[in-house]
């Protein structure tokens, strides 16, 4: 259920509607609004009595919400959620970029990719120090030796890490390092790994399950929702289908259907969504025209030579030029809204 408080609202009977809320045994998740604010109940075992609620001051109308996802629709929360990470906004309107390899392979290589990406006006930095592998005999990342250096290559190039945590257990490693914890396809429906990281109120990067729909998608972060923890930005990285041609099916449909059933921001991750590395450009530009919030792309010093997906990495000069065309876009964008 959602309580909409009237206009004007003051601070004492939205606490007191909270209390209400707890007394009854749920949690209430305050969400302020344009207008008005509004106070989602979770932790409900059944439908609640909007009686529950009468006669509480400030209080205008008792709905129930229809989805099965609560706190991550539109429905609960019109406006758009904002995600800071140290002062960079994503979801405002402005057009995120994440880039960087696959995986930390050495210092030589974070810090060139690094630097290049930096000076192309990138702020956040991607790169797996724990990688989830398909066959165990391929590189499973630089571990704790590649947390080490994110930290010390984000300091220098003042770049925020997005950096996967795999499982629980290296959690509380990945958190120190990473301004951006990312939950990758492999975990999407690991519910504890969802609890223990989303107890940790950092944001996170929620990418899609291959074979998982919206609706599991919206379910997973509604996870971490529910421990209050609003920072959730979610990630379109592709699906599988019957198509060999590419690595996976990029869903575009995802994009604009992920932007209208929910107020989290959304990530295109066109790497991973096509596989191949003159496919991403393309894909990354159209990601951004169809209402998504940012990109995130692979990009590699020396891509034939990548420990892990160097078949879908750019180039430098690559991703030079993919930026030059997302910020004309930007413009483009600005003058016809
Ligand atoms: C990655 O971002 O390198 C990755 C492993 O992604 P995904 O979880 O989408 O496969
Ligand atoms: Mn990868």
């Amino acid at each position: 259920m959602l309580i909409l408080m009237e206009q004007g609202a003051t601070t004492e009977q939205i606490a007191k509607v909270c209390e209400r809320v707890q007394e009854i045994g749920c949690t209430p998740h305050e969400i302020p609004g344009a207008i008005r604010t509004a106070i989602g109940i979770t932790g409900n075992k059944g439908p609640l009595a909007p009686e529950a609620f009468h006669g509480l001051d400030g209080v205008a109308e008792c709905v129930p919400v229809s989805k099965p996802y609560k706190l991550v629709s539109r429905e609960v929360k019109p406006d758009a959620t904002i995600v800071e990470v140290r002062g960079e906004k994503i979801g405002d309107g402005s057009m995120t970029v994440i880039a960087g390899p696959c995986s930390v392979e050495s210092r030589d290589q974070i810090f060139r990719t690094a630097e290049a990406v930096a000076a192309c006006g990138a702020k956040f930095l991607r790169g797996g120090a724990f990688k989830p592998r398909t066959s165990p005999y391929a590189f499973q990342g630089m571990k704790e030796e590649g947390l080490r250096l994110l930290e010390e290559v984000g300091r220098e190039f003042d770049l925020r890490i997005v950096t996967e945590v795999k499982d629980t257990g290296t959690l509380d490693a990945v958190a120190e390092v990473a301004d951006v914890l990312q939950i990758g396809a492999r975990n999407m429906q690991n519910f504890s790994l969802l609890e223990a990281a989303g107890r940790l109120h950092k944001p996170i990067l929620l990418k899609r399950g291959m074979s998982a729909t919206l609706q599991e998608l919206f379910m997973a972060a509604e996870y971490v929702l529910a421990l209050r923890n609003y920072n959730v930005i979610l990630c379109e990285r592709g699906i599988r289908t019957f198509e060999t041609m590419t690595r996976n099916t990029f869903d575009l449909s995802a994009v604009v259907m992920i932007k209208h059933h929910t107020h989290l921001p959304v990530i295109a991750d066109p790497s991973h969504g096509v596989g191949i590395d003159w496919a991403v450009a393309p894909l990354a530009k159209a990601a951004i025209v169809a209402g998504a919030d940012g990109v995130m792309v692979e990009v590699h010093p020396d891509p034939p030579n990548a420990l892990s997906d160097g078949q879908q990495s750019l180039t430098f000069d690559g991703f030079k030029k993919l930026m030059g065309d997302l910020s004309d876009l930007a413009t483009w964008q600005a003058l016809h809204d």
